[in-house]
């Protein structure tokens, strides 16, 4: 089961892919954890990527694709696998479903979170004070909604237009919003 979660920043995707990854046993890809934790250890990808996640803006898509390339290509992902954070882009999609179609895989689900602007700009403005997270100083999580709805949201129609794209409302409990998903995913 290879599924895709999408949405804003702050529409809980991390959250969702956890619970996800545990009741599927599938790894849940974060790309947004793995930069975190090569900046983390200081390597040459982390210091470069780095200067972008700071500023809230994209890390360039040969960096993204080149990790998520050698993720997919880990054992633990041939039952399946939940890519949160990525494809951020088009150019992104296409080349994940290149990779995909390469290997004779195929994308179940693209689960969309939808979480109205209002709402996340409160969440996000609660995590920054509980996570301490550099990149949720107030511009760049502006520059991250910004980025968001020029270059994430054209997704959506992309994902529609294959027939892939499944709408799930973002709010209400994290248990609420567990069992959409999941009454989607149990389908298969
Ligand atoms: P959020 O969804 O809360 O914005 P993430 O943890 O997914 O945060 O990502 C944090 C940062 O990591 C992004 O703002 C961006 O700089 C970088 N990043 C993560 N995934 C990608 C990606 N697929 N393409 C480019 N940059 C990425």
């Amino acid at each position: 089961m290879n599924l895709i979660l999408l949405g804003p920043p702050g529409a809980g995707k991390g959250t969702q892919g956890h619970r996800l990854s545990e009741r599927y046993g599938i790894p849940e890809i974060s790309t947004g954890d793995i930069l975190r934790a090569a900046v983390r250890q200081g390597t040459p990808l982390g210091q470069e990527a780095q200067r972008y996640m700071e500023r809230g803006a994209l890390v360039p898509d040969e960096v993204i694709v080149g990790i998520v390339r050698e993720r997919l290509a880990q054992d633990d992902t041939q039952t399946g696998f939940i890519l949160d954070g990525f494809p951020r882009t088009v150019a992104q999609a296409e080349t994940l479903s290149q990779l995909t179609e390469a290997q004779g895989r195929s994308i179940a689900h693209v689960l969309s979170i939808e979480v109205p602007e209002q709402e996340l700009l409160q969440r996000l403005g609660g995590r920054r004070q509980m996570e301490g997270r550099h990149d949720d100083t107030a511009e760049a999580v502006h520059h991250r909604l910004e980025v968001y709805r020029r270059e994430t949201a054209p997704l959506i129609d992309y994902y529609r237009q294959r027939g892939l794209l499944r709408s799930i409302p973002g709010v209400g409990t994290l248990d609420e919003i567990f069992q959409r998903i999941t009454a989607v995913c149990d389908k298969l």
